[in-house]
C-alpha cells in the first residue's frame, strides 16, 4: 500500500462489480500489497465480509533500521475509516512495544526507558492534535469528529533504541533460570524480547503505532496486566520500506514486493495484505534454508551455527503446513518464514501472520551449569520443561538427557507456532479476553501433527510432557484448577495461565474428537475454519461449529465444553504428574537411560516440589489448592540441585 495520487481499481479486482461502482475512490493503494495473498484467500475475502480492502487500517512504514548502535527511525503513515455507526472524537493509537515494563532488576542497573519515542505527529488533508498521552499511547483528536464511513491519515515520526539481550541470556540454562525466577517471584511476562537485539538477531515485534482495541465502543488505553499476548487482533493492510545495511538477512510478514542496493544499505519494500500484525527480523549472521510446499515458500532463518536445528525447523514447519492445510484449510499466504530469535522471558516462540519466532534456547547445544542460581527476576511460562533445562549440563546424564529433549522441544514448538497461522492469523479471536481460544488450540494442533506424522503413541508422549505437564505443574506447585476461559488479567500467575489454557484447554479437543468420531470432527473443524477466517471467532466459535454438524448430541459437545473450559476437572481428567513417567517420556521411551546424577536430582526434586505445593508426596493424595512456594524455598532448592550436579 501507498499513498494514492493514482488510484488503481487492480485492488479492487476481487470485489463485486457493484461493490466496486459503490465505493468511493480508494483510501490508499492496497494493489501492491496483494502479492502477499494467495489467490484462494482473496477469494475468501468477500464471502468474510470484506468489501473494501481500504476500509480497513492501513500502515505505511518506512522504516531505517542501523543494527550498529541499535537505531531505527520511523516514518508512519495511518489511514483509518471510521466503520462504526457513531462519530468518533478521537483515535487511539497504541505502541506495544512501550506498554510492558519489566519488573525491576538488581540494583546498579539502568532504570527501564521505553524502547520507542514518538516524536510527532499530524494529519494529512484535515486538522488535528496528536499527542502521546504515556509511552504506550498515541491519541489523535480531529478538530471535528470522523463521522460514520469518514476517514482519517495521519502521519507519524517515531525514534527507538533496540534494548540489549544480555549474551547468553537466550540460552537454554539462562532460560530454564528465568522460567523458575518467574515461578518463584510470582512476576509475569516482561517482553519476550520481542522488540530488541540479541545474539546478532534484530528483532522487530510491537515497533509502531497500531489502532487500540476497541472494548465497549471505547478505545482501550491499558492492558490489565502482561500475562499472554499484548498486540492486535484485528486486521489491517501493512506496506513497509525497510532501510537496512547490504549483507543482513531479512525476515517480515508479507512478501518482497522489490529490493534495491546502493552505497552499503539495502531497501527492501514489503508487501503485507489483511494481516493483523507486522513483525521483521534481521541479522547479519542468519542463513536461510528454503522448502516449497504446494504454492507456499517456506523459509527457515537461523544463525549460521544452528544449521543443523536450521534444517530441522525447516522440516517441520513445511510438514506441519501441510497436515495443518489437509485439515483446516489452505494457508492464506505466500510466504511463511520460521525465524530463530532471542526470546527471554520463558517464551518458546511467538506468532505473527506469514512470520513465526522459535527461540534460540531450542537451537543451541545443552548448556553448562552455572556455579550458582542467580536472582534473576524475569518472566514467562514457568514450566517443567524450563525446570529441566536448568538442571541441564554439567554431568554427562543430565546434558544427555537435555539433548534428547532438545529436538521435541524444538519440533514442538515450531508446530505450535505454525498452527497460530490458523489460529489467530487466519481464524482470529480476542487475545486478552480469551486467550483459551488460539493458545489451546495451537497446542492441540502441535499435538495433531505428531500424530499424523508418527502416529498416536509418539503424539500422546510428546503431549504429555508439552501439554499435560503445563497442568501438573502448576498443581504439584499448589495452584488450584479452575476456568480455562478467562481473560488473561484474570490468570493470578503465569503459572496458573500457562497450566490452564496451554496444559488443560487443548484436551477439550480430544474430548470433543472421542465424542464426536473422526468423520463430523473434521468436518466440524473445516466449518469452524470457513465461518472465522478473516473475521474474529467467539468462544463458542468450535462448539458452534461441531452442534451444527451434529445436533442430535449438541448436549453432550455443551457439557463436555462446561467441563473443560468453565469448571475443575482437571486433576481427575489429567491425572498427577509421575516424575518417573516423565523422565521415561523425556528419554523417548522405555530404552531410555537416565544417568544416576540425574535420577538423585529428579528424586531430591520431586517430594521437596511436592512437599512445597502442599501435597505430601502420596501419588493419589490430591493437591491442595492455594499452596504456596517461597522465592527462597525454591532459590535453595535450586542451589542444592546445582551443587549437586556440579559435584558429580
Ligand atoms: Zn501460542
Amino acid at each position: 500500500m501507498r499513498p494514492l495520487p493514482k488510484a488503481s481499481a487492480l485492488g479492487f479486482a476481487l470485489l463485486s462489480t457493484a461493490a466496486l461502482h459503490a465505493q468511493p475512490a480508494p483510501f490508499y493503494d492496497v494493489t501492491p500489497s496483494l502479492a502477499s495473498l494467495r489467490p484462494v484467500a482473496r477469494q475468501a475475502l468477500a464471502s468474510s465480509g470484506i468489501t473494501a480492502l481500504d476500509a480497513l487500517p492501513g500502515y505505511d512504514l518506512t522504516l531505517t533500521v542501523q543494527p550498529g548502535p541499535r537505531t531505527f527511525t520511523l516514518r508512519e503513515e495511518v489511514y483509518f475509516t471510521n466503520t462504526e455507526r457513531s462519530p468518533m472524537r478521537e483515535v487511539v493509537l497504541r505502541l506495544y512495544a512501550n506498554a510492558v515494563r519489566p519488573p525491576p532488576r538488581r540494583p546498579g542497573e539502568p532504570a527501564w526507558t521505553p524502547p520507542v519515542r514518538f516524536s510527532r505527529g499530524a494529519c494529512v488533508g484535515s486538522s488535528c492534535a496528536v499527542s502521546a498521552e504515556s509511552p504506550s499511547v498515541i491519541v489523535v483528536r480531529p478538530a471535528a469528529p470522523i463521522a460514520p464511513g469518514g476517514r482519517l491519515r495521519v502521519t507519524l515520526e517515531l525514534q527507538a533504541t533496540l534494548p540489549e539481550i544480555a549474551a547468553g541470556r537466550s540460552g537454554l540454562m539462562a532460560q530454564g533460570m528465568e522460567s523458575l525466577s518467574a515461578l518463584s517471584s510470582g512476576e509475569s511476562g516482561g517482553d519476550y524480547g520481542l522488540l530488541a537485539v540479541g545474539d546478532g538477531i534484530v528483532s522487530m515485534a510491537n515497533f509502531y503505532p497500531v489502532l487500540a482495541r476497541r472494548v465497549g465502543g471505547r478505545w482501550e488505553r491499558s492492558d490489565g496486566g502482561a500475562v499472554g499476548d499484548l498486540g492486535s487482533d484485528d486486521l489491517s493492510n501493512v506496506h513497509a520500506l525497510i532501510d537496512l545495511p547490504s549483507g543482513y538477512t531479512l525476515a517480515t510478514t508479507g512478501t518482497v514486493l522489490r529490493r534495491s542496493e546502493a552505497a552499503g544499505r539495502q531497501r527492501v519494500e514489503v508487501g503485507a495484505a489483511v494481516v493483523r500484525d507486522f513483525a521483521a527480523m534481521a541479522g547479519a549472521t542468519l542463513e536461510v534454508a528454503t522448502r516449497r510446499v504446494g504454492e507456499v515458500e517456506v523459509r527457515s532463518i537461523f544463525l549460521r551455527q544452528h544449521r543443523e536445528a536450521g534444517l530441522r525447523v525447516l522440516d517441520v514447519a513445511a510438514s506441519s503446513l501441510g497436515v495443518f492445510q489437509r485439515r483446516f484449510g489452505q494457508y492464506p499466504y505466500v510466504d511463511l518464514d520460521v525465524v530463530e530469535a532471542p526470546l527471554v522471558g520463558g517464551a518458546g516462540g511467538v506468532e505473527f501472520p506469514g512470520l513465526v519466532t522459535v527461540a534460540s534456547m531450542f537451537y543451541g547445544e545443552a548448556p553448562s551449569v552455572p556455579t550458582r542460581v542467580g536472582a534473576t527476576p524475569g518472566g514467562g511460562l514457568g514450566d517443567l520443561g524450563g525446570l529441566l533445562s536448568a538442571l541441564g549440563g554439567g554431568g554427562g546424564g543430565a546434558s544427555a538427557m537435555l539433548g534428547q529433549m532438545l529436538p521435541s522441544m524444538l519440533e514442538f514448538v515450531t508446530a505450535h507456532e505454525v498452527a497460530h497461522q490458523w489460529w489467530h492469523g487466519l481464524v482470529g479471536s480476542d487475545s486478552r479476553a480469551h486467550p483459551f481460544i488460539d493458545e489451546s488450540l495451537a497446542q492441540w494442533s502441535a499435538a495433531l501433527y505428531l500424530e499424523e506424522r508418527y502416529g498416536a503413541e509418539r503424539s500422546r508422549r510428546d503431549a504429555d510432557m508439552q501439554i499435560k505437564m503445563n497442568y501438573q505443574f502448576m498443581r504439584t506447585l499448589g495452584q488450584a484448577d479452575a476456568a480455562v476461559d478467562r481473560p488473561a488479567s484474570a490468570f493470578a500467575t503465569p503459572i496458573a495461565y500457562a497450566g490452564l489454557v496451554y496444559g488443560k484447554g487443548p484436551y477439550l479437543y480430544n474430548a470433543w474428537r472421542s465424542a464426536a468420531g473422526d468423520p463430523v470432527f473434521w468436518r466440524a473443524m473445516q466449518r469452524y475454519v470457513t465461518t472465522w477466517r478473516f473475521r474474529t471467532a467467539p468462544a463458542t466459535g468450535f462448539l458452534d461449529a461441531l452442534v451444527a454438524e451434529d445436533r442430535a448430541h449438541a448436549t453432550r459437545y455443551r457439557s463436555l465444553s462446561r467441563r473443560w473450559l468453565n469448571e475443575a476437572h482437571g486433576d481427575e481428567d489429567l491425572g498427577q504428574m509421575d516424575l518417573g513417567a516423565l523422565v521415561g517420556n523425556m528419554l523417548g521411551g522405555p530404552g531410555g537411560q537416565v544417568s544416576p546424577e540425574m535420577q538423585d536430582a529428579l528424586r531430591m526434586l520431586g517430594p521437596m516440589l511436592q512437599g512445597l505445593g502442599g501435597h505430601g508426596g502420596g501419588g493419589a493424595a490430591p493437591a491442595r489448592p492455594g499452596g504456596d512456594v517461597s522465592p527462597q524455598q525454591l532459590q535453595e532448592l535450586l542451589n542444592g540441585v546445582m551443587q549437586q550436579l556440579e559435584t558429580q
